[in-house]
C-alpha cells in the first residue's frame, strides 16, 4: 500500500482537500492535530517536554500550558529546536503505528503544515502540494481565524516558500478560486487507484 503526503502552506486548503480525499474512502492523518494531542498524552513526549520546559510546561497531568511553551519557544530558536526533535519523532512513531492499521484501502495520505520542513516527506511514498496564490491564502486565513493580516503574513513568511514546495511535489492541486477541487481530486485519485 501507498502512503502519500499532504501539505501546503497556510490557508492553502490542505485540510478542505483531504475532506474530499475522505469522501472517497481514503483515511487521512492529520498530523498537526495529532502532535498537540501526543504533547498532552504521550508519556515519553510528555517526560521530554517537561525536562525541557519545566514543571510549569503542564498546568495539570495532560493539560499542556500552551502560553507557557508559546513564551519559550517561539522566541528562542534553539529551544524551538529542541522542542521540534521531541515532537517530530513521536508523530512519526504515531504515523507509523497508523499506517500500518489502515487495511483494505488503495492508499493512505498524511497532512502536515511542514511535511518538507521536518523532513517527514523522506518517509512517504509520493507527495501532494496544495497551492493558492498568497492574497487568497491571506484573505481565507484572516477570514477563518478572525485574524489580522500582520498575523498571518508572520505565519507565512516561517514557512517555506510555496513555489518550492510546489517544486519538490508529485502531484499539485491548484486551489485559485479558478479550478475547481473535485475534478482535480478525482484524476489523482484515479490515477493511484489505477482506474
Ligand atoms: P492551515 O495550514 O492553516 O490549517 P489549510 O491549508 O488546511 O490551512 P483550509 O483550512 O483547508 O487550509 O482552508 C483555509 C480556509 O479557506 C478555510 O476556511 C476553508 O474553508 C477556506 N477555503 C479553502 N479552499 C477554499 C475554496 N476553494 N473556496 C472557498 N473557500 C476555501
Amino acid at each position: 500500500m501507498q502512503h502519500l503526503g499532504i501539505t501546503g502552506g497556510i490557508g492553502s486548503g490542505k485540510t478542505t482537500v483531504c475532506k474530499i480525499f475522505e469522501t472517497l474512502g481514503i483515511p487521512v492523518y492529520y498530523a498537526d492535530e495529532r502532535a498537540k494531542y501526543l504533547m498532552s498524552h504521550d508519556r515519553e513526549l510528555i517526560a521530554g517536554i517537561s525536562t525541557l520546559f519545566g514543571p510549569e510546561a503542564y498546568l495539570e497531568p495532560q493539560v499542556l500550558n500552551r502560553a507557557h511553551i508559546a513564551q519559550h519557544a517561539f522566541n528562542d530558536q534553539e529551544k524551538l529546536a529542541q522542542l521540534n526533535a521531541l515532537v517530530h519523532p513521536a508523530v512519526a512513531r504515531d504515523g507509523l503505528e497508523w499506517q500500518t492499521a489502515q487495511h483494505n484501502v488503495p492508499y493512505t495520505l498524511k497532512e502536515a503544515a511542514l511535511l518538507f520542513e521536518s523532513g517527514s516527506y523522506r518517509a512517504l511514498d509520493q507527495i501532494i502540494v496544495v497551492t493558492a496564490p498568497i492574497e487568497l491564502r491571506i484573505q481565507r486565513v484572516m477570514a477563518r481565524d478572525a485574524a489580522k493580516r500582520e498575523a498571518v503574513e508572520a505565519r507565512i513568511s516561517k514557512q517555506m516558500p510555496e513555489e518550492e514546495k510546489v517544486n519538490l511535489a508529485d502531484f499539485v492541486i491548484y486551489n485559485d478560486g479558478v479550478r475547481a477541487l473535485i475534478p482535480q481530486v478525482l484524476a489523482i485519485h484515479r490515477g493511484l487507484i489505477g482506474n
